[in-house]
C-alpha cells in the first residue's frame, strides 16, 4: 500500500470511494509522514500493549499503531469509511474497527473484552469539536489506561496542560490534574493535515495516576467547586461559588477562610489542593 499521507494516494482513494470530508466530524486527516510514527512510539503503542485509537479517518495513524502494538481497537463513528478502511489496512490482522459514536461506547467493557491482560494506551488525533468531552469522559470512568495521548488544538493544549494556579488555567486543567500529569509532547502545524484547518495543534501526553492527585471527600462537589469558581473568571471566588453552590457570602467567606483560600482571589489564582480543600470544607458544612 502507498503511504497514506501521500495526497495523491489519499484523494484517489476518497475518489473511489465517493468519499468527502465531513467537517462536523472535525475530519483533517494527517498528512505529514513524521507526525504518526511519533504519536504512536510517543504514546506508548509497543508488543505487549493494546491500543484504543478514537476516529481512524483513512487508517493513517491507526497503521502505525497496528504496526507497533499488539492490537488496535479503533473507534470510528463515520461508516462511510469502512470501505476505505478495509482497503487501507487490509494487510494489518491486529486492528479492529468499531462503528460507533465514542461517546456511546462502554469503554470499560471495551477493555475488559478486547484488551485481557495486557496494558492499555489510548491514542489519537482527536475530531476537534469534541476534545474536552472525550478526554473527561476517558478520565472520569477511572478507566485501567496508561495514557491519553492526542492531538488537539494549540490553544486547547496549553489549557489542558497549565497548571493549576496559572493564567492559563481553566476548569478543565484542574479536572486534567486530578486525574493524571499532562504533558506537551511536540506542535504540529495546520499544514500537516488535509483539509488545513485554521489553526495549529500540538501532542500531549496524559500520564494517567494511580489515585487522584488530591484526596477529596466527595468528588461531584469537588468538580461542581472547580466549574463554579471557573465559570466567570474575572470574579471573586466569594462571588462565583456563592452563586454556584447556593450559599450566603458571610457562609461562603467562611468555608474559603477555612479553607486557607483568600475570598478575593480569582479562580485562576488556586492550586488543585485548594480546589479539595474547598470542596472539603463544603461538605463538611453541609454536614455540620
Ligand atoms: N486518525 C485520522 C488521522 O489522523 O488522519 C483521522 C483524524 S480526524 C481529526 C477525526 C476522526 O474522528 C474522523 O475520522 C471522524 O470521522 C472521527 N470521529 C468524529 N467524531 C467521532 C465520535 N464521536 N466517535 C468516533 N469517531 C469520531
Amino acid at each position: 500500500m502507498e503511504p497514506l499521507t501521500n495526497r495523491t494516494v489519499i484523494r484517489q482513494v476518497m475518489e473511489k470511494h465517493g468519499f468527502t470530508f465531513s467537517k462536523a466530524l472535525g475530519q483533517n486527516f494527517i498528512v505529514n509522514p513524521s507526525v504518526c510514527p511519533r504519536i504512536a512510539e510517543e504514546g506508548g503503542a509497543a508488543p505487549g500493549v493494546g491500543v484504543i485509537e478514537i476516529g481512524a479517518g483513512i487508517g493513517v495513524l491507526t497503521a502505525e499503531l497496528a504496526r507497533r502494538a499488539e492490537k488496535v481497537v479503533c473507534v470510528e463513528i463515520d461508516s462511510r469509511l469502512l470501505p476505505i478502511l478495509d482497503e487501507t489496512l487490509g494487510e494489518f490482522t491486529n486492528v479492529t474497527i468499531l462503528n460507533e459514536d465514542v461517546m456511546k461506547v462502554d469503554l470499560a467493557d471495551l477493555i475488559r473484552r478486547e484488551f485481557p491482560g495486557l496494558p492499555v494506551v489510548v491514542c489519537a488525533n482527536l475530531p476537534y469539536y469534541i476534545t474536552s468531552p472525550i478526554l473527561m469522559s476517558l478520565l472520569e470512568q477511572r478507566l485501567p489506561i496508561r495514557s491519553i495521548t492526542v492531538m488537539v488544538q494549540r490553544e486547547a493544549a496549553r489549557r489542558i496542560c497549565a497548571q493549576p494556579g496559572t493564567r492559563e488555567a481553566g476548569a478543565i486543567s484542574a479536572a486534567v490534574r486530578y486525574y493524571s500529569e499532562p504533558g506537551i509532547l511536540f506542535p504540529v502545524s495546520r499544514g500537516s493535515f488535509l483539509p488545513a484547518p485554521e489553526v495549529d495543534s500540538s501532542v500531549i501526553r496524559l500520564d494517567v495516576l494511580p489515585a487522584p492527585a488530591v484526596a477529596v471527600e466527595d468528588e461531584a462537589l469537588f468538580f461542581t467547586v472547580v466549574r463554579g469558581a471557573f465559570g466567570q473568571r474575572r470574579k471573586t471566588v466569594l462571588n462565583t461559588l456563592s452563586a454556584a453552590l447556593g450559599l450566603a457570602k458571610e457562609e461562603t467567606r467562611r468555608i474559603l477562610e477555612a479553607a486557607g483560600v483568600s475570598p478575593g482571589a480569582r479562580a485562576e489564582e488556586l492550586t488543585l489542593p485548594q480546589f479539595g480543600a474547598i470542596a472539603n470544607q463544603v461538605k463538611q458544612n453541609r454536614e455540620a
